[in-house]
């Protein structure tokens, strides 16, 4: 996983979120601030939100994509920026280079959520990102039938980990969890390039279907940071965000419920499709339809056949209004 990352040296912990907690953890103390981009993670975001201002350490968050914010969030006490390039909803990027670079020069660490595109689409440590994390749940083990999470960066950033968070908070994987992950690693280049293909297949049947009114996704020329995706990633695929034209949450729930194969599910990585609306984690009572992102909904492209997944959105699509 080293090599993949283009580290030193990592490791490997019982999941995603367990490397996250870790690897921030082990580089704040009290009185410190962290600079974080907008809607991380949900489990990242609970940390920031819940379990770090018990210890006095307060969390920023600003809008990544500009390195100007990067620069004006940063104040005499902040040790810690953290990335998620792109974000699993929005696909929001930040100039990866460029925040390293500016961290740099104030003594700042930096930590990256890599999870969507893997190593395989983007290598943060080769920008200088000193801590790349990736959930193994999703791609590598590629079936969601286990759980695992890599941080990698220098030696001696990995060895202080090792000897502080990583056995305390009980997060070494289980051997069968890590034999599973093994065997994932083996077709992880295959799958995505079979992702990618049905991806595009399903992005221009989605983009020119008239119930659709956007589909984000980075690698789209439609999409904001489009130059900026083409220039720090070398792929994009599987997640797409797409907003139908009905302004009625039943409506999109009523779309979500009526695809016969695709299920509704958080996760994504495996070999099976899955979709999730945002209204999912909203109360019914606070889904305001003028909100864009209330009306998104998540379309996870997995190993099934391209047409077999676009019959099965078509046909959820005629009944939606
Ligand atoms: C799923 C996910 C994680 C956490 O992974 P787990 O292995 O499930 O704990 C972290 N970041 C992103 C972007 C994710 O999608």
């Amino acid at each position: 996983m080293a090599a993949l990352d283009g580290a030193e040296d990592c490791l490997v912990f019982n999941s995603g979120a367990a490397a996250i907690f870790a690897g921030v953890f082990a580089n704040v103390k009290s009185g410190d601030h962290i600079v974080s981009v907008n809607a991380p993670y949900t489990w990242a975001q609970r940390m920031f939100d819940v379990v770090l201002p018990r210890f006095n350490i307060t969390t920023t968050y600003i809008d990544g994509t500009k390195i100007n914010n990067w620069q004006q969030a940063t104040r005499d006490n902040t040790t810690l920026y953290y990335l998620e390039s792109p974000n699993s909803w929005d696909f929001a990027l930040q100039p990866i280079k460029e925040v390293a670079a500016l961290a740099k020069t104030k003594g700042i660490t930096t930590f990256i959520d890599n999870s969507y595109c893997t190593p395989i689409h983007q290598k943060p440590i080769e920008m200088g990102i000193d801590m790349a994390m990736q959930t193994a749940t999703k791609y590598i083990g590629g079936h969601s039938d286990t759980l695992g999470g890599v941080l990698s960066g220098s030696k001696a950033m990995i060895k202080k980990i090792f000897d502080s968070e990583y056995l305390n908070i009980g997060s070494g994987i289980q051997p069968f969890n890590a034999w599973l992950l093994n065997r994932g690693l083996r077709t992880l280049p295959a799958r995505l390039e079979r992702i990618t293909k049905t991806s595009w297949e399903v992005l221009k049947f989605l983009k020119q279907h008239p119930t659709v009114e956007r589909v984000i996704f980075p690698f789209d020329e439609s999409f904001p940071q489009y130059e900026l995706a083409k220039q720090q990633m070398k792929g994009a695929c599987g997640l797409m965000t797409m907003v139908l034209k009905t302004k009625k949450r039943e409506e999109i729930v009523k779309f979500c419920e009526g695809l016969k194969h695709i299920m509704i599910a958080v996760s994504w990585g495996g070999h099976e499709s899955l979709v999730i609306p945002k209204c999912a984690g909203i109360p019914v009572p606070d889904f305001d339809p003028l909100n864009h992102e209330h009306r998104y909904v998540r379309l996870y492209v997995g190993l099934e056949d391209p047409d077999y997944l676009i019959a099965d959105l078509g046909q959820a699509f005629e009944n939606t209004g």
